[in-house]
């Protein structure tokens, strides 16, 4: 069965315009000789997220994301920005559940699956991150974990709206370390995300949701990542800044 295949770019909170609109225009000039066969996601910083959309639109398989989204849809929230703002710009994804939101701004499982639902409600699709710190993985608990964050935030979607999912497993322990999971940690997890989004759901559901795999992924371990069989691409954070890396990583896929 077939699924998206995806390599997604998290620029978290760097680059000013000038360099923001550099390296958006040098991936977009590359994925023009692309196949189109990977879709290519750019997570641009919110001020940039407009004209970066701008830039790829003549591009099907080129799409833009936002880093977050507020769970209201409007109202007396300074600095906040909401998923129908997003969407009135044309974007089509939103990350939520980012490990570092869920630590720097104390996101709750309760306050994800909120904005999950403001998110579809508001027609664009969600990058969901998940994963566990170390502590919990030398426990060897790493599943139950990631089960009940996917129960907390994701399972009170119906089928319908699940469809709208792409999981990013992020290892907390492996984001922005030079810690990569290895091939057979990560194939493990991704085969046991699509088990439960199938016991949850369907098997064909499951078999059609894109789960992508994050942390210290690079151009010289991408290619042994994305071989897995439940590895359909990366969410990439510090390689996703330098054109050239980025590239390499979705040729990897
Ligand atoms: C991320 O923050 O989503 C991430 C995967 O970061 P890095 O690639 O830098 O580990």
């Amino acid at each position: 069965m077939s699924r998206k295949l995806m390599v997604a770019g998290n620029w978290k909170m760097n680059k000013n315009l000038m360099e923001a609109l550099t390296l958006a225009s040098q991936v977009i000039t590359r994925a023009k000789k692309m196949s189109g066969q990977v879709e290519i996601v750019l997570a641009p910083p919110s001020p940039y997220l407009h004209t970066i959309n701008s830039m790829s639109k003549d591009l099907s398989y080129v799409k833009v994301a936002a880093q977050d989204c507020h769970h209201k849809t409007s109202g007396a929230f300074t600095g906040d920005i909401s998923a129908s703002m997003l969407a009135s710009m044309n974007l089509a994804y939103v990350i939520l559940g980012h490990s570092e939101r869920r630590k720097h701004h104390h996101e709750s499982d309760v306050l994800l699956a909120q904005k999950v639902s403001a998110a579809i409600e508001a027609g664009l699709s969600v990058i969901f991150c998940c994963g566990e710190p170390l502590s919990v993985r030398e426990k060897k608990e790493h599943e139950l974990f990631v089960l009940q964050q996917l129960e907390a935030s994701l399972w009170h979607l119906d089928a319908t709206q699940i469809k709208q999912i792409v999981v990013a497993y992020e290892p907390i322990w492996a984001i922005g370390t030079g810690q990569t999971a290895t091939a057979e940690q990560a194939q493990e997890m991704h085969a046991f995300i699509r088990n439960s989004i199938a016991q949850k759901y369907t098997q064909t559901i499951a078999q059609t949701t894109t789960i992508l795999y994050g942390g210290s992924c690079n151009p010289a371990n991408a290619g042994a990542l994305f071989a897995n069989e439940d590895v359909d691409g990366g969410l990439v954070g510090g390689a996703s800044l330098k054109a050239e890396q980025f590239i390499q990583i979705i040729q990897a896929r």
